[in-house]
């Protein structure tokens, strides 16, 4: 990057762990507002004799010409750093507007190992690299970081001896080896057709995004079906709660036994700012109450005292914490008879199945966030 002032921009918003920045141009006037974590809005107007939008425009590879954009994927390179962003824009009438949306660090491409997943877990997702059909499910509330998760799943295989395809709507980022395809219906790239095309070449492992309804849950059955382990996610709130969203969604308990191999359910928590995070000592009530919930006993936690890094919040970045469901024989008889949600936990737990609670309980106790960010997020 050879601009100095777009420079600073882009520093001063990795610095601060901005969300987004957002510039906004009429005629000689230039504002920028940089989206900060903790809901924080920063803006600034500038006095520059240059125009941001279009140096911007020229960094991204942008034809001075080009004046709407809708979430174009453009890696900027800041003294050697990169940084993910989604780009859009919109001049009209002699005002221009530029959205930087950055990726942030926890959509970014994780290796398994820092998704920070419990000992046991991490044992079950290798397993997965021994299979070669049925459907794994990613659940989880919107933005809780499901697509990363399946692209860093994505990463285990080896993609020098398997052929690794991806149906997408937006391609969050570039996975080597993987062959990425943005689904685009204004053009005739609908996902059926896509699928059918892929389907008939030599696939064997398949991402296809998020399950919404019956025709795209039956997509990836199909897709299973025909000997390919596939990747998909879906909204939900828990692994066993997935069964039910999919035999809501039309599919028979059967087909959802034969096929789905795993659920992984995972949610993100705000993790403790490591520039102040400081260990403090428990009173006696808390330390039995944290014994009861979770059979380990403590006497102290951290949490972070806040500072300029931090927003004064003790926060800074995020964590995932997962719940993993194996659909064991046991899981899948349990499935076909009607069982309930709490019947298939019992069981799942009598198997190992740890809980999204526990995990984070887990996370708690090493430091990586703290009790009142669980309890902010009603876990
Ligand atoms: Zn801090």
């Amino acid at each position: 990057m050879n601009n100095k002032t777009l420079k600073k921009i882009l520093q001063y918003s990795l610095y601060k762990e901005a969300n987004a920045i957002s510039i906004k141009t009429k005629g000689r006037e230039q504002i920028i507002s940089f989206s900060l974590p903790q809901f924080i809005e920063e803006t600034m107007e500038l006095n520059l004799k240059s125009d941001l939008i279009a140096l911007l425009k020229e960094e991204i590879g942008l034809p001075q010409s080009q004046t709407n954009i809708n979430n174009k994927y453009h890696k900027f390179n800041v003294g050697g750093k990169g940084l993910p962003t989604v780009v859009s824009l919109l001049e009209e009438e002699g005002q221009k507007n530029l959205q930087l949306q950055i990726i942030p660090r926890e959509k970014r491409l994780f290796t398994i190992r820092q998704l920070a997943w419990q000992k046991e877990q991490l044992r079950l997702i290798k397993l997965l690299s021994r299979k070669r059909a049925g459907l794994v499910i990613v659940s989880g509330p919107d933005n809780s970081g499901k697509t990363s998760t399946i692209y860093s799943l994505l990463k285990t295989f080896d993609s020098s001896k398997l052929n690794i395809s991806s149906l997408e709507y937006i391609i969050e980022e570039d996975i080597p080896g993987v062959n990425q395809i943005c689904i685009d219906d204004r053009i005739g790239l609908d996902f059926k057709k896509l699928l059918s095309a892929l389907l008939k070449q030599d696939s064997e492992i398949i991402m296809l995004e998020e399950i919404k309804n019956k025709t795209d849950a039956k997509n990836c059955l199909t897709a299973a079906a025909t000997g390919r382990l596939v990747f998909s996610s879906l909204k939900s709130q828990g692994a066993i709660d997935t069964l039910f969203r999919l035999e809501n969604m039309g599919l028979s308990k059967k087909e959802i036994a034969e096929n789905v191999i795993m659920i992984i359910n995972q949610r993100l928590l705000r993790k403790t700012c490591p520039y102040c995070i400081k260990k403090h000592k428990l009173d006696p009530k808390t330390i039995d109450k944290f014994k009861t919930y979770t059979n380990i006993k403590i006497q102290e936690l951290y949490t972070g005292r806040g500072c300029s890094r931090c927003q004064n919040t003790g926060y800074q970045g995020q964590i995932a914490i997962h719940e993993i469901l194996v659909l064991t024989e046991k899981i899948k008889n349990l499935v076909q008879r009607e069982s309930s949600l709490n019947t298939i936990q019992k069981a799942a737990i009598k198997e190992g199945f740890i809980t999204l609670e526990q995990d984070a309980l887990l996370k708690v106790k090493s430091g990586i966030t703290t009790i009142d960010e669980i309890i902010a997020q009603k876990l």
